[in-house]
């Protein structure tokens, strides 16, 4: 199967369509959805209303569906992202948060595992920036490969003679005997320095992974952001990708 792994889309729409627009070309087979699909951007009910026509096979819960729904306490969160939560809880339905009640913490289905932060404590939401956090990761996946998002820096952690490595280097090929802990980048809210929405593409047969970037209007996300009066921070730091 040739999976495409979406992440943090963070409620960008123009990031989510641009993204979709290129997966067309890919002939994928599922998507995957590895969390955050609200929060901080002025779309959230239609990046929902997209996410749930894609039928995605294995839905997961990121911290602000998690705040949203009142499951994540809101002093988790830095003030700009506890008022995006507000917001965004005021702007959505009923049926778009049961909606996002339904993700799960964690998606184990060989030979990937899906989880937002990391496996250690899943509901705690830790972020998986080097590669201690890897190396625990890797020690508990029953998999060859775990996908993780909410830290909005695309790379592969991998093992090599038992020592985690780091690359940021796009394109992978995912050996079943080995352990790969992958994060595809953040759609909506990238912070890598690179601003291009980012996604991932996973073949299940041949084992080719490769992440990928794609340009988006970023004037009219901020630009929306600036009109619904959520915090100016969140439009300027996406023209940076950081
Ligand atoms: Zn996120």
């Amino acid at each position: 199967m040739r999976y495409a792994l979406i992440s943090d889309i963070h409620g960008n729409l123009e990031a989510l369509q641009a993204v979709l627009d290129a997966l067309s070309k890919e002939k994928v087979g599922g998507y995957l959805c590895i969390g955050d699909v609200v929060g901080y951007g002025a779309d959230p009910k239609e990046c929902i209303r997209l996410v749930r026509s894609l039928d995605p096979e294995a839905l997961i819960a990121g911290n602000h569906e998690w705040g949203v729904l009142g499951l994540l306490s809101i002093e988790y969160f830095n003030e700009y992202a506890a008022e995006a939560i507000l917001w965004t809880k005021g702007v959505l339905n009923k049926d778009e948060l049961d909606y996002l009640r339904s993700f799960k913490l964690v998606h184990e289905e060989n030979p990937l595992t899906l989880v937002h932060g990391t496996l250690e404590e899943p509901a705690e939401f830790y972020y998986l920036f080097g590669a201690d956090e890897a190396s625990i990761t890797m020690n508990l996946m029953k998999t060859p490969v775990c996908f993780v998002g909410h830290t909005h820096v695309a790379g592969i952690f991998y093992l090599h003679d038992d020592e985690v490595q780091y690359t940021q280097n796009p394109a992978r090929k995912i050996h079943p005997d080995k352990r790969y802990v992958v994060n595809p980048g953040s759609i909506g809210q990238p912070r890598d320095r690179d601003p291009r929405a980012s996604f991932a593409v996973y073949d299940t047969e041949s084992g080719s992974l490769d992440i990928k970037r794609v340009p988006y209007d970023i004037k009219l996300a901020q630009s929306k952001i600036l009109k619904a009066g959520l915090p100016p921070v969140l439009a300027h730091r996406l023209a940076e990708g950081r």
